[in-house]
């Protein structure tokens, strides 16, 4: 029998402002919620649930880190979100009782292969391979909800300094309260829960050597470089 040392590590993120870190328990995220994304991906946008997957903490990625080109995929993508921290949950949380769980918010990428979502979802499949990889949610610092709960401000990203997406955040079809009170039905919400809101249309494909800014008005922009292939 081989000998082996596990000693696991709390996953985290910056704290805007602070020496103190975010410790990660898990990731949420909402597909399809602006509506010009949903059509570009092919979808109809107004279905009555949102579609909800997850990611696991140890994803993360710190803001300035160079994420290296994932195996198995010829079409790797970006996806600029508005991220929500929430500092405290529960189960079956009014809407209207919704922001007072959140700890913060932050500009995040939801790195995607496409080729392998577009084909689980064609087989209904699961979407893991596509979107649960490693070192696919780079994260900047959490600005706390203390500093405002943003609902509307340009939402954007670029590579190698030209602009990809461009949207507002005024445009999300299910907002940040309904978000966290439908999870709750499905979850209990905890604190140490990041949920990824989803992404603006413009999605398009990264290369090896690209350089990527994306940001939130008011919020730390995100700036990530993609590696060499694995
Ligand atoms: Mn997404």
């Amino acid at each position: 029998m081989s000998e082996f040392v596990f000693q696991p590590t709390v996953p985290s993120v910056a704290i805007a402002g602070s020496t103190r870190r975010y410790p990660v328990r898990r990731i949420y995220c909402v597909g399809r919620n602006y509506a010009d994304h949903a059509r570009e991906m092919g979808v109809d946008p107004k279905q009555e649930q949102p579609v909800f997957f997850t990611k696991p903490p140890d994803a993360v990625v710190p803001n300035g880190a160079t994420v290296p080109f994932p195996s198995r995929t010829e079409n790797f993508q970006h996806e600029i979100e508005l991220v929500v921290a929430l500092g405290s949950g529960g189960r079956d949380i009014p809407a209207g009782e919704a922001l007072k769980h959140v700890f913060g918010y932050a500009a995040g990428n939801d790195l995607t292969r496409r080729d392998l979502q577009q084909a689980s979802r064609k087989k209904g499949m699961p979407w893991d391979t596509g979107k649960a990889f490693d070192a696919s949610a780079p994260i900047a610092a959490i600005r706390p909800a203390a500093l405002g709960h943003p609902d509307r401000g340009r939402i954007w990203l670029t590579v190698n300094g030209q602009t990809r997406q461009d949207s507002d955040l005024n445009e999300l079809i299910w907002k940040v309260p309904e978000i966290i009170a439908e999870l709750s039905t499905l979850f209990e919400m905890r604190a140490g829960d990041l949920i990824f809101t989803g992404t603006p249309a413009g999605v398009s494909a990264l290369q090896p050597g690209d350089r990527i800014e994306c940001g939130i008005e008011g919020l730390e922009v995100l700036r990530t470089t993609i590696g060499a292939r694995q």
